[in-house]
């Protein structure tokens, strides 16, 4: 699931401007209905609880089971503690209007690997929605590996950035590498 329920993006990743790195490198986010929970989109552990920090205000960053991290910016309240375990779908905090921020929204980063350096270089909404599972599947059956490919895109999406997503991924890149 996405942090904000119904959400619309109001600056892309990606955008290039006055940022220090010269781009945005997180996704702007705002609600299309009053619901201005922040959720986590995967199961993970709080490994930041930061408030008034001058740029990102108080934010949240987990630290997700595939060793990806998330950061939620400019919380108006956090709802969490550092090293809880949170699900998908549990409410981090209140989208807020703190740090350098002009009009309430939630600023979203996913950063790969293991550290937190500026700037993330992940599009946070292609790590939360894969656009390329149907392509993987498609290939995985033409391997003979998958029959229902419509059943493995499914199961997926049910669970679009967990485990199952980037077994099939990895599957695929190491069938690649050794011919098999
Ligand atoms: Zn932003």
């Amino acid at each position: 699931m996405y942090p904000v329920k119904n959400y619309k993006i109001t600056c892309e990743y990606g955008v290039k401007g006055g940022w220090k790195c010269g781009y945005h490198c997180g996704v702007d986010l705002i609600p299309t209905d009053k619901d201005y929970n922040i959720y986590s989109p995967v199961k993970a552990t709080v490994f930041t609880v930061k408030k008034n920090h001058s740029s990102y205000g108080n934010y949240v960053v987990l630290k997700h089971t595939d060793g990806y991290f998330s950061r939620y910016a400019h919380l108006d309240s956090i709802a969490v503690k550092k090293g809880q375990t949170v699900s998908e779908g549990t409410v981090l905090g209140v989208m807020g209007n703190t740090g350098n921020s002009s009009g309430r929204h939630l600023h979203f980063e996913v950063h790969r690997g293991t550290s937190m350096a500026y700037p993330a270089n992940t599009d946070p909404m292609k790590y939360i929605q894969p656009t390329d599972i149907a392509d993987i599947a498609k290939e995985l059956a033409t391997l003979g590996i998958v029959s229902d490919t419509e059943g493995l895109i499914n199961e997926v999406k049910k669970e679009p950035c967990g485990r199952l997503y980037w077994v099939c991924r990895k599957a695929l890149a190491y069938i690649r590498r050794n011919n098999l």
